[in-house]
């Protein structure tokens, strides 16, 4: 997509890994001068010397990240999903759960011409990726056409992602599993309201399948905004070389830049004729 806006000539843009377990951007550390900070968490600790095992914390957990065992008995802390809501420790009449601040990992960030780039990666012994998600939200450039990388999945890392987004383009591999990975992202923009379109990538010369994606575009009234051919056809032969900074134009990315654009102008025009 980054490829797509800078052939179209979109200026200045931000391209922010929101994929925190695979930060494909740090491999452009020292082409892009990155600087890193180092992000904390504050999360529930769970004291068992203090717990009767109630349930009440459990209960009053939206994101089911607390497990809990009447008949063990047990309590687990789901650090993953976990939103650090505070909801628990208000639940926890006996005081049995406080927050603890903990490292969370570290934000990358760097400039590159007018372009901004933004990624983010774990530390090492923490498995909450929500308040890395938070911090990359918050550093976006609300200057520029900001372009977030996701990976694919539905976890709280991805939704907290998606929630500040305004609109999802869901690039496809046409493998045995792009069904179940369309449906489960459809899904999840659906839920956030976001308009939706598609992108195949690497699209292999197997006319049943690219067919199957299409109809299933067709049915389910999504559109499809290109496809890229699995080998680089001359159309979409740009390698946009991050060190230079050179964009190099390529009509096959700035055709799908364009159909992006309509989306996000027809979906305007749907926003603005709700309020009136
Ligand atoms: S609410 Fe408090 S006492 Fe009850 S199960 Fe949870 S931690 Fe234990
Ligand atoms: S802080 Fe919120 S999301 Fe986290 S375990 Fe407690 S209730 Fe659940």
């Amino acid at each position: 997509m980054f490829r797509a806006a800078v052939s179209a000539g979109i200026a200045p843009l931000t391209l922010a890994c929101f994929d925190i377990d695979k930060p494909d951007l740090l491999h452009w550390a020292g082409k892009i001068n990155l600087t890193a900070e180092e992000i904390r968490s504050s999360l529930p600790v769970f004291d068992g010397s203090k717990c009767n095992y109630c349930g009440a914390c459990s209960a009053s957990c939206k994101e089911n990240a607390i497990q809990f065992n009447r008949f063990v008995p047990s309590v687990t802390h789901i650090v993953s999903r976990c939103s650090v809501c505070g909801n628990c420790l208000k639940a926890c009449s006996r005081n049995g759960i406080q927050l603890r601040d903990k490292p969370a990992g570290r934000v990358y960030s760097g400039r590159l011409g007018a372009n901004c780039f933004l990624a983010a990666e774990p530390d090492k012994n923490s498995r909450s990726g929500f308040q890395l998600v938070k911090a990359l939200t918050e550093r976006l450039d609300a200057e520029s056409t900001c372009i977030c990388d996701f990976g694919p999945g539905d976890d709280l890392q991805v939704s907290a992602g998606l929630a500040a987004m305004d609109l999802a383009v869901i690039l496809i591999v046409p493998g045995n599993t792009w069904r179940k990975e369309l449906e489960t992202m459809q899904a999840l923009a659906g839920k956030f309201a976001l308009p939706l379109g598609i992108v195949v990538n690497k699209a292999i010369a197997d006319a049943d399948v690219l067919n199957e994606i299409k109809a299933y575009c067709a049915f389910e009234s999504i559109p499809l905004h290109g496809i890229i051919p699995f080998r680089k056809e001359p159309e979409f032969a740009v390698d946009y070389d991050l060190a230079d900074n050179q964009p190099i134009a390529s009509s096959g990315f700035q055709e799908i830049w364009e159909n992006i654009l309509l989306l996000a102008e027809k979906n305007m025009v749907i926003q603005n004729e709700n309020l009136t």
